[in-house]
């Protein structure tokens, strides 16, 4: 089956892909878990090594320096997908009398998106300065047990707040740190986070809404067709009922790069519907990527060493305060700041 090899192939590269920038990005090997190992042994033994090298490089360069090459690329993704559903599929529904307020949907929710990811994207994280940094460390108070006192950044020769973290891209202490988030071009921290999920969570619902209305769109063409009615003649004149994957390969021939667009929004809703799912758990839970992450390293670590209290120590949340002041935490940030003056 010819379309069955190509789809299969087009899937491995993009899956390819993504597993190479997660591999590239300055992540060993042992923070990748037990998922990805297998996945990067196959990889070193299949790209030769001054591939991986030049990869590695490029993709390191390109996480760790501030560019707009994300951001552009997000844009230009955005503009292609939409270009795609505004020439072809909205004409097709409408023709197939879908009801106009499904299909003018997609241009609200997109419209909440890009406005979410420009307030992402310019909103100071909470950049913290000789100015603010009293405010910042009765806002996130130190404590021995959760962080070192009069602990100073390096680079900016600053104390330090708790959950603070220096960002090596943007050369700067950040308040709640979360993460650099390269497709915004900014950090995630305690001012701009309230603003970060919406996006992810706009984004998750406008490529599962978009995905269903395609699909709808494909499967209305299948049953008013009737080709799963039909069959096909081989090439001893032998009669079959049709199978699914013809369907799919007459769906494939006839509106290629509809079935593209459905391939590639499935795969935008799986990664950005379970990236949102585990920033809303960590939202509930009041903690951070950066928390997270550090959390697990410690925990493996006292694992490896068998200390027999080791889960309890490294996991316990030390930060959640209840379901509701969490996400007050992280939505009226200024609040809780004037709170603590
Ligand atoms: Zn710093
Ligand atoms: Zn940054």
């Amino acid at each position: 089956m010819d379309f069955l090899w190509l789809f299969t192939i087009y899937s491995l590269l993009v899956l390819l892909s993504v597993f190479l920038i997660c591999y590239c990005s300055g992540r060993n090997l042992k923070s990748q878990g037990r998922i990805l190992r297998p996945v990067s042994k196959i990889v070193h033994c299949i790209v030769p090594p001054w591939l991986q090298q030049t990869t590695q490089n490029t993709v390191h360069r390109l996480c760790h320096t501030r560019t707009l090459l994300f951001v552009l690329l997000h844009l230009v993704l955005d503009l292609a997908v939409f270009a795609e559903y505004s020439w072809e599929i909205f004409g097709y529904c409408l023709e197939l009398e879908f009801c106009w307020f499904y299909l003018v949907l997609p241009y609200g929710l997109l419209t909440l998106n890009i406005f979410f990811f420009f307030l992402s994207s310019v909103t100071d994280p909470g950049t913290i300065t000789k100015s603010n940094l009293k405010q910042c460390l009765q806002t996130h108070c130190n404590n021995e047990e959760t962080f070192l006192q009069h602990r100073l950044c390096p680079t900016c020769n600053l104390r330090k707040p708790a959950r603070s973290k220096h960002c090596r891209v943007c050369n700067r202490c950040v308040q709640r740190f979360d993460h650099h988030c390269v497709w915004v071009n900014n950090c995630i921290g305690a001012l701009n986070a309230r603003y970060f999920l919406p996006y992810l969570l706009t984004l998750t619902v406008l490529a599962a809404y978009l995905a269903a209305l395609t699909a709808a769109f494909l499967l209305q063409v299948v049953i008013l067709s009737g080709i799963t009615l039909g069959g096909y003649q081989d090439a001893e004149g032998q009669q079959w009922p049709m199978e699914t994957q013809l369907v799919i390969q007459h769906l494939f021939l006839t509106f290629p790069r509809i079935v593209f667009l459905l391939g590639f929004l499935l795969l935008l809703w799986l990664l950005a519907g379970g990236y949102t799912c585990f920033m809303f758990y960590l939202l509930l839970t009041n903690q951070t990527s950066n928390e997270w992450f550090m959390r697990k390293r410690e925990g493996c670590a006292q694992c490896r060493l068998l200390l027999p209290h080791a889960e309890h120590s490294a996991y316990k949340n030390r930060y959640s305060k209840g379901i509701l002041e969490n996400l007050r935490e992280v939505f009226q940030p200024n609040l809780q700041q004037k709170k603590r003056k």
